[in-house]
Parts: structure tokens; sequence; C-alpha cells
């Protein structure tokens, strides 16, 4: 047993070759609204996985109890989901890249490329996620450069080696020139240009045998994309079932765009190019209003809420309260701007909690908060969603070291979940597994893992 003081954690993440399937833990209770335990979320609790599928998650009784009384404070907690992200690499203010308002940091962006190949971006950025405990996450492949497909592909490697389980959106942008957004009518892609890019879509998705990686399409957002191509993803969607992951309303220069070109609505407009439903995610929505939230609930859609980046950008404050009180299915996502540049998705869930409670005056339960979100994210991320966690599934969670806390975790008024979302940092997350093989464990928190060969 090694134990380091807070914050002197080392972290490594196990290559393909070393990953672990086998793990047996004794764990002092769950952390969200699992149906599997009866609504009893206090351990001690025997978790044991065989083969990275869950084969013993029971309450270990009071005599077992005292034969083991060096109980260690991990919490079990559902995989983190990144519901929205690029894939920034080591992060923007390393590369240089300053804060700005939405519109002028996309053309800094496009100035100073981040430092690194997609492949290195993408990676990078997961590795940064799993320190967290986010195992599972959306990347909007940012192109380098101008072959997307190669970038797309590379960026589903990168996931895919790291071990995260991950949708990668293939971008489709056809407005040049028009950063503040394009006229109604104008002229993008052919037809033709549009299929050769679905058809591109379609091959990198059938060379993809990972099913922890999913491909979705990803129109960047309605100002930049013309009404045909928009059109034309709308249908290639429905027809071939694949996922849509689009921004929308982002900023305030896009809530401008959308009233001046659209002035019946941009639902309006969503609607007719056949791009709501349940299998589509909008990422943002910071300037939608309660209306707008209403109409694409009712359609089943997902939004992605991204708070940190919507105050890095300069973009506003996003309908927290609103979205909450809306049918949407919610995710929370990182969009690589955390507000410490560390991809810290505890201080975003704060930050998301301290907004909704702001906007309303009342408190929000931490587990009905985090129930929400995971089951919003598993939606957004299709087929590569994580398991729940649930005997015989596989093992897609987290381990988080809460052992600070014990004296609030006897007491009948702090629930597990209440403290992971106040005191839940990446130097507490012990261990994260993805589809069953443990991609990451911190080497310096102090726990002592039982773990098979
Ligand atoms: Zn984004």
């Amino acid at each position: 047993v090694t134990s380091g003081p807070a914050g002197s954690a080392t972290a490594t993440v196990h290559r393909r070759a070393s990953w672990v399937t086998d793990g047996s833990w004794r764990i002092a209770g769950v952390v969200g609204l699992l149906d599997e335990l009866d609504g009893t979320r206090r351990g001690p609790f025997e978790l044991v996985v065989r083969d990275g599928v869950i084969t013993s998650l029971r309450t270990i009784t009071s005599r077992e109890g005292e034969q083991t009384p060096d109980m260690s404070w991990r919490v079990l907690v559902p995989l983190l989901i990144n519901a929205h992200d690029h894939g920034r690499g080591t992060g923007n203010v390393l590369a240089g890249i300053a804060d700005a308002p939405l519109e002028p940091w996309i053309g800094s962006l496009r100035r100073r490329r981040p430092i690194g190949t997609q492949e290195s971006l993408v990676g990078d950025g997961c590795r940064a996620m799993l320190a967290s405990g986010v195992g599972a996450t959306v990347i909007c492949v940012n192109p380098q450069g101008s072959d997307t497909a190669a970038e797309v592909t590379a960026a589903a490697h990168a996931a895919s080696d790291v071990g995260v389980r991950a949708a990668i959106v293939y971008p489709l942008e056809d407005v040049t020139n028009a950063m503040h957004g394009r006229s109604r009518d104008y002229v993008g892609w052919s037809a033709a240009e549009v299929a050769g890019h679905l058809e591109a879509v379609e091959a990198i998705a059938a060379g993809i045998h990972d099913p922890c990686i999913e491909l979705q399409l990803g129109p960047v957002g309605p100002q930049w994309v013309s009404e045909s191509t928009l059109a034309a993803v709308g249908a290639h969607a429905r027809r071939r079932g694949r996922r849509v992951h689009m921004h929308l309303l982002e900023s305030r220069a896009q809530r401008e765009w959308a009233d001046r070109t659209y002035p019946e609505g941009i639902v309006d407009l969503l609607r007719r190019v056949d791009l709501l439903g349940p299998h589509i995610c909008f990422a943002h929505g910071t300037h939608l209003r309660k209306d707008e939230l209403a109409a694409l609930a009712e359609s089943g859609c997902a939004l992605s809420l991204n708070a940190s980046s919507n105050l890095r950008l300069a973009s506003g404050i996003p309908p927290v309260a609103d979205a909450q009180r809306s049918e949407l299915a919610l995710g929370a996502g990182l969009d690589g701007l955390a507000l410490g540049d560390d991809a810290d998705y505890w201080n975003e869930l704060r930050l998301l909690r301290g907004l909704g409670q702001a906007q309303t005056g009342r408190r929000i339960d931490a587990a009905t908060m985090l129930d929400r979100l995971i089951r919003g994210g598993r939606r957004v991320l299709g087929s590569s969603r994580p398991a729940p966690v649930a005997l015989g599934s596989l093992a897609d969670f987290v381990l988080l070291d809460l052992r600070g806390y014990r004296h609030l975790a006897e007491r009948y008024d702090w629930s597990f979940s209440e403290i992971a979302l106040a005191a839940g940092r990446p130097d507490r997350v012990s261990e994260v597994w993805v589809g069953g093989r443990a991609v990451f464990r911190s080497t310096g928190a102090g726990s002592r893992l039982a773990v098979g060969s």
C-alpha cells in the first residue's frame, strides 16, 4: 500500500497489451440511482469483474464486514460521459490560443493551429479525460488539413488506442468566408460533393471494428452548412440510421443570424431538413428559448450543455434550469475547454449544478442530476454508449476514492452522490473501467487493488 498527499498522484494509462479484465473490490457505496441495488446505495458491497463482466455486486453482511474492517472508501460511479468535445490535445492554453468571443476565437484557432497531428490531439485529449473519470466521449473532429476522411479515421484510431468509448463525428461544412452565417439561399456543395462525403462516412464506419467506437454525422452548425447539404444529411441519417451531432445557437452572433435568416424560427428549418428526432444531439444551445427547448424535447432530441466553454468563449450562460425543466435528453460536455484547461469533468458538473441552482433559487439533488446526465450521455453516444452498472454488464465504471469523507458517509443526510459531486476531482479517481477493461489506474492515490492477472 502506498499513499501520498492529495495532488501528488501520478497516473498511468495502460496500453492495450496490458489491459486488465479481472478485479474484485470492497466498495463503500454507489453513486447515482442504480436499480440493481434496490435503492440501497450504502455498502459495504462486494464488486467482482471477471473477463470484463460484472459477476458480483452485492451487500456484504456485517460479519463479513467485521472480518475485513479496512474498507477502502472507494465508491462506484457509472462511467462519466463527455457529451461534446473535439479532442484538443493537451489544451488550448499550452498551444497559446487565448480565450476570446467565439467568432474571433475560431479565426485564431485556424491561424495558430493546435500543435500535433489529429491522432495526437485526440489521443492526448482522451487521456486527459480518462484521468478525470470520463471514459466515453463525443469527438467532433476539427480537421487540421484538407483530407477530412483521413483525419476522422485517425481520430477513431486514437480513441480506440486509448481505450475510451467514443462517438467520432465527421464534420460537414460547405459555407466558406461567412463566419457570421450564410444567406438563406446560399449554394454550397453540389449533390455529388455531398454524396462523396456521405460515402466517405460509410466507408470509414465500415472500417471501424471496435464496438466502443461509433461514427456520427456532423453538420457543423446551421449557419455554416447550406440548406441543401443539411437536407442531404438529414435524409442520409434517417435512411442509414446514423446519429447526428450538430452545434446549435452557441453564440449571440448565431442567435442573431438565425432570427434574421429564419424569422419563422430555426426549429422550423431543422424540421424541414429532417434534423429533429431521437437520433439528433445538439451541442450548446446557449441561446435556445424556452419554446425552442420544448420543441426539441418534443421531437426527442438530445442537448449537450457546455457551460465552461460558453464562459471561456464569451458565448453566454447556458439555459441549464430551462433545459432541466424540459423533457430533453441532457448531457454535459467539456468542449475541450474546461475552466482550468484540464478536462476536469467534476468541476463541469459543479458549474452546471451551480448555474441551475442560481437560475431557480433551488437546490439540485446530486443523484437525480448525475442520473439524468448519464442517461442523456448514453443516448448521445449511440452504439458506443457505456453499459449500465449491473450484474452481467461489461465493466464501465469509475472508482472514486472518498476516504477523506468517511465521516460524512456515515451520516444519512449525505448520500455518496452528494459527496462525489461536491468533492470529486481527478486526483480522487482511482480506476476507470471501459468496455470490460481497466484503462486507467492511478498509481499514487493509495488504493490497494485486488486485481487478478
Ligand atoms: Zn464544439
